[in-house]
């Protein structure tokens, strides 16, 4: 399954009437063909294939690696197209659409049983969300079907923000990719559970705690989103993720970061420190990456899978990184870090 043709086509975000484009009508075809595509959304690269469609699901979880239990995210451009899908969402559901669809916000609702049986792990439940990516609404609108599709890279590595990732990991693997530029967010979708009269957060993503609780009040955060001693309530994360070939160590007081790297470099290592552009010139490594600006968390989420990659371009062995506030994106960029590093914590 590695040595397929990959088309690839280049698309400008910004055209006109994308639904015309030529790349997207050539993916969106093969789409109904039951084949899977890679393409952009605001989050990270997803890599989509007809919800509907039993065995072209089962292409996406053998063309990434993907435990079988691990569902999928099915992603609509249209209202309407939720009808289909879900059992009727509650008012705090509606309301949260209302809010941030087109957007970085994933739901989880009863199903009503249309989805391929593997799109959903077995679960009653589906995650569906709208994203806000033209290409990625020119790609549904043009396959007229909703589209399930994770992260598209191999299962556990950083997520794809640039199509260059994409092509790294899956090239060969899957039939086309769409090249739409970089994301926007650069972590994935927050992940909320709608089904009950209170929403539980199990993924903190690009729309905020905050923002979720300034629309529907208080929300509950699933307690295995911070000890690994829990059983996850959503099956994908109790998976290691994110994870870069080195081994990455989070590091509470960043002052004691450089004494680390300095032993470990006397052993013959290969150190790396994953810094910011605050302080990245107090370091000295073999590598050292900045991930952003400590004054902009927004830049930290956006650059801090490229990062993370960058590191293993260069071979590096160890790396340890500053870690952050978990306030607003700030959650999610710790939750990120804290499963790159497989709980490492120093
Ligand atoms: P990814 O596709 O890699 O962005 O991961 C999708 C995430 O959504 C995983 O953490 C899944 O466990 C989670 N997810 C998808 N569907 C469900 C569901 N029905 N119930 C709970 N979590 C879900
Ligand atoms: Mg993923």
């Amino acid at each position: 399954m590695n040595n397929q043709q990959t088309f690839h086509w280049t698309v400008d975000k910004n055209e006109e009437n994308l639904k015309e484009n030529q790349g997207i009508i050539e993916a969106a075809h093969l789409l109904q063909q039951g084949e899977v595509i890679a393409f952009p959304t605001e989050t990270v690269y997803g890599l989509g294939a007809n919800a509907l469609d039993e065995a072209a699901i089962a292409k996406i979880f053998i063309a990434k690696g993907r435990p079988n239990d691990n569902p999928l995210i099915v992603h609509i451009a249209r209202r309407e197209q939720l009808n289909d899908l879900v059992q009727e969402p509650s008012e705090k559901a509606r309301a949260l659409i209302e809010s941030f669809w087109p957007g970085p916000l994933t739901l989880i609702f009863k199903q009503t049983g249309s989805v391929a049986k593997n799109v959903t792990a077995g679960l009653d439940t589906v995650a569906v969300r709208m994203p806000d990516h033209p290409v990625a609404e020119a790609l549904l609108l043009a396959s007229d079907l909703p589209l399930a599709a994770p992260s598209a890279n191999l299962s556990g590595k950083p997520s794809p923000t640039a199509a260059e990732h994409v092509w790294t990991d899956l090239q060969g693997r899957v039939v086309g990719i769409i090249d739409g530029g970089s994301t926007g967010v650069g972590l994935e979708s927050t992940v909320l559970d709608v089904t009950g009269e209170i929403p539980i957060l199990f993924r903190p993503g690009g729309i905020t705690k905050e923002a979720i609780e300034s629309v529907v009040g208080p929300i509950q955060v699933d307690p295995a989103l911070k000890k690994d001693d829990q059983a996850p309530r959503s099956p994908g994360m109790k998976y290691t993720h994110y994870a870069p070939q080195g081994d990455l160590f989070l590091v509470s007081e960043k002052e004691e970061i450089q004494g680390y790297v300095d032993k470990w470099r006397l052993q013959g290592k290969m150190v790396g420190v994953l810094a910011t552009e605050e302080s990245k010139s107090n370091y000295e490594a073999d590598v050292i990456i900045s991930c952003g600006s400590r004054a902009n968390l927004a830049s930290v989420a956006n650059q801090l899978y490229d990062a993370l990659r960058a590191f293993d371009k260069k071979g590096v062995e160890l790396i340890f990184a500053e870690i952050f506030s978990e306030e607003g994106i700030g959650l999610a960029i710790m939750n990120r870090l804290e499963k790159a590093s497989a709980g490492r914590i120093l």
